[in-house]
């Protein structure tokens, strides 16, 4: 019998290795740790005088567990993070070895930064960059087989102070939202709050494959997608894999990503199967925004890693597979001040009540003013394949708020500025005596939203699953920020005009609500219906992927986001730039790719089925049986896909290069219009001529292959 390991408790490794508040608080000498936890908190500046104390300290903690390197961590303006490690060892003037970490080794780094991104803000011969320390997000030590490396969280910008991260732009975006919830606060007359953060969760859909089988998929491995394949006749169609029982490899591989996580301080609260064959879900306990982002990239490292050792392929592809469901990545968000308040709960305190309504009526008047930056922050090359079917939201952004929450507006719409705004909490009857009344949730679902209400938090569900959290977050924060600075300009008036705040937030919200009535939507957004209403309203500002992209680049929205300090011009330029060229790069990868594929399996798999058909068929000519031209139809169909295979792959080559010598936006353009339906024509040729080839000629394992966990 297999003996049974003994795994360690989470709770007795959750956080572990994360140089938390716990940790600071021990290791540092009482004044340098107030000064620190202040500056995380926000309320304070951080002191430069107590670098050296805290590298000290954190030095320490981490040779103490094992690390002996350290790293500045950041995010490029890529999907992915980037860290350089340096030894802690070194040696000291007499040549004995000595660990060293200093203070200016923690505020500061200096990895080249000519190979990543910049969107031609910089020549490559000022590759420059500098990493600064964001303590706001603690230190953690990443184990490998013989050591570990502590990572610092860091921004990253170049010397003349352009961020080439995404990290800056978002603690510029948390800022704005802050100052304006702040003063909205005060404008209730609530002045005791200390500061206000942005909560996030981010819920993260995945794939998980056979790596041996996956990976003889040249699509699979280079672009983390099929480029061909049909679907197997039983998919999803029996939807018998959604919240069933968990596969034991996968549970197994679920539990040691959960277990690696707990240490780095991530809570991965749920995990379930979603609505694909092989498609799963992890939601981790929602934190403030910035360690949101960085956690989401931890669990998206962890898990990669993880999967490796368990011979699983993990897909985080927005579509991955033709016909089936693809993985997104909602991301929950809401707003909560220093007395832990969630601003976005609905109260049965009218007063309170108003202040949520105040909170979320400005939301949706910044989605509705700048729909279009949320557009742009979730228009990636994978999104161009997932949006808009099988359960993910349309290209299109609108909010859902639920019968309550819309109910409640309507009824101030209507004039009723009493008591009656406010949520009266209902019990759902089972009919069954026996189990405890189950209190009834707040808003319903709409799964067809892009942006919904869900009871205390509003779910983005737009983005896509491999994205960083931090492109959609920035927005969100931005959108809201600026529609509470609209709220408020319209709010303060009346009271300074002497007006009591809830009742001159009530006259607020009923003005506002007329201003962002256009984005909200309470019904069905697959519905064709709602593609022509959404066209009336003027929601429809892009249709493809590279015109989502533009939206950055909308004058209003540039405007927005200078006054708010989130970006300049000249660096959303450049960010547009890169997004632009992240599009054309997927792209071109997926394009050659699909030729390869084509030439070095599918055409020669057709050509050995033809062989294998003539042989056969020859060897019975003289039968003379009825129906053998059923035969002759089959060499004729595999013929003919072989020829338009051919051509089309050909026409591909063709395109492919003279699209080369494009600008990078019109690349872009003839992309959408030409390379992705030639691309789509191929694979419906090639998929036409896969059922008629036998097991052995098969040149990749078929979807059903694929889909299958079992060994
Ligand atoms: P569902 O799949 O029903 O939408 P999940 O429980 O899978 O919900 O995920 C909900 C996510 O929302 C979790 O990551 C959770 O931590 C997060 N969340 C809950 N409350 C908040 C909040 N106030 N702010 C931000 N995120 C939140
Ligand atoms: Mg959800």
């Amino acid at each position: 019998m297999a003996e049974l390991r003994e795994y360690p408790k989470m709770k007795d490794i959750y956080g572990s290795l994360v140089f938390d508040q716990k940790e600071m608080k021990q290791r540092l000498p009482r004044d340098v740790f107030e000064n620190l936890a202040g500056a995380i908190e926000g309320r304070q500046k951080l002191d430069s005088g107590i670098a050296d104390t805290v590298a000290l300290a954190m030095k320490d903690w981490a040779v103490s567990k094992g690390a002996d390197h350290w790293a500045h961590w950041f995010h490029p303006l890529t999907e992915l993070t980037a860290e350089k490690h340096t030894a802690f060892l070194m040696a000291d003037e007499n040549g004995n070895p000595l660990n060293s970490f200093r203070g200016k080794d923690l505020m500061q780094s200096e990895p080249d930064a000519s190979s990543f991104p910049s969107g031609g803000t910089r020549s490559t011969f000022e590759a420059r960059g500098y990493s600064a320390w964001d303590p706001t997000s603690p230190a953690f030590i990443i184990k490998s087989k013989k050591g570990g490396t502590l990572c610092i969280p860091s921004i990253f910008i170049a010397y003349d102070g352009s961020p080439l991260d995404m990290k800056t732009y978002l603690l510029r975006a948390m800022q704005a939202v802050e100052t304006r919830a702040m003063k909205m606060l005060k404008l209730f007359g609530n002045r005791g709050v200390r500061y206000v953060h942005a909560t996030v969760g981010g819920e993260q859909e995945f794939f998980l494959l056979d790596r041996p089988r996956a990976q003889k998929r040249p699509d699979i491995r280079f672009c983390g997608r099929t480029l061909v394949g049909s679907p197997p006749p039983r998919d999803q169609k029996m939807e018998d894999h959604y919240f069933g029982a968990i596969p034991t490899r996968v549970l197994s591989y679920m539990e040691d990503v959960q277990r690696d996580l707990a240490r780095l301080g991530v809570d991965l609260a749920t995990r379930h199967n979603e609505n694909a064959r092989c498609q799963f879900e992890f939601a981790p306990q929602f934190t403030e925004a910035n360690l949101a982002c960085d956690q989401n990239q931890l669990i998206m490292e962890t898990m990669r890693k993880m999967a490796r050792q368990h011979e699983l392929r993990l897909l985080f592809h927005e579509k991955p597979f033709n016909g089936m469901n693809g993985s997104g990545k909602h991301i929950n968000f809401s707003l909560e001040d220093s007395e832990g308040r969630n601003l976005l709960k609905p109260s049965t305190n009218h007063r309170k009540n108003v202040i949520f309504l105040s909170f979320l009526s400005s939301f949706i008047l910044g989605a509705a003013d700048h729909f279009g930056l949320l557009q742009a922050s979730i228009s990636t090359p994978g999104n161009m394949y997932r949006l808009g079917g099988h359960e993910a939201p349309p290209n299109i952004i609108s909010v859902y708020l639920g019968d309550a929450v819309a109910g409640m507006l309507r009824a101030i719409d209507d004039g009723v500025d009493d008591e009656s705004v406010k949520v009266t909490k209902g019990t759902l009857d089972l009919g069954l005596p026996k189990l405890p009344d189950i209190v009834a949730f707040d808003s319903d679902r709409n799964r067809t939203s892009a942006l919904a209400f869900t009871g205390n938090k509003f779910e983005f569900r737009a983005p896509g699953a491999s994205q960083a959290m931090a492109v959609p977050v920035m927005a969100l924060l931005s959108v809201w920020a600026a529609g509470m600075e609209r709220f408020i300009d319209l709010f303060e008036q009346r009271i300074d005009n002497g007006e009591d705040p809830v009742e001159a937030a009530i006259k607020t919200i009923r003005k506002v609500s007329e201003l962002n009535r256009n984005i909200r939507f309470e019904g069905d957004s697959y519905s064709l219906n709602w593609q022509e209403e959404a066209e009336r309203r003027g929601l429809v500002k892009a249709r493809t992927i590279p015109e989502g992209i533009d939206l950055f680049m909308e004058p209003s929205t540039i405007k927005m986001l200078e006054e708010l300090g989130v970006f300049s011009k000249k660096e959303m330029a450049a960010f547009h730039t890169i997004r632009l060229e992240h599009f054309v790069k997927s792209l071109e990868i997926e394009m050659s790719v699909l030729r390869d594929m084509i030439w070095e399996g599918i055409l020669p798999a057709i050509s050995k089925q033809i062989l294998l058909e003539k042989e056969s068929s020859a060897a019975i000519e003289g039968l003379s049986l009825p129906g053998l031209d059923r035969w002759k139809k089959l060499l004729l169909k595999l013929a003919s896909a072989k020829l338009d295979l051919l051509e089309k792959s050909e026409e591909l080559t063709e395109l492919r290069d003279k699209m080369a010598r494009l600008s990078t936006r019109e690349h872009a353009e003839e992309i959408v219009k030409k390379a992705v339906p030639l691309m789509r024509e191929i694979r419906a040729i090639a998929d036409s001529a896969e059922i008629f080839l036998s097991a052995e000629n098969l040149p990749y394992p078929t979807y059903r292959n694929l889909l299958s966990l079992s060994a």
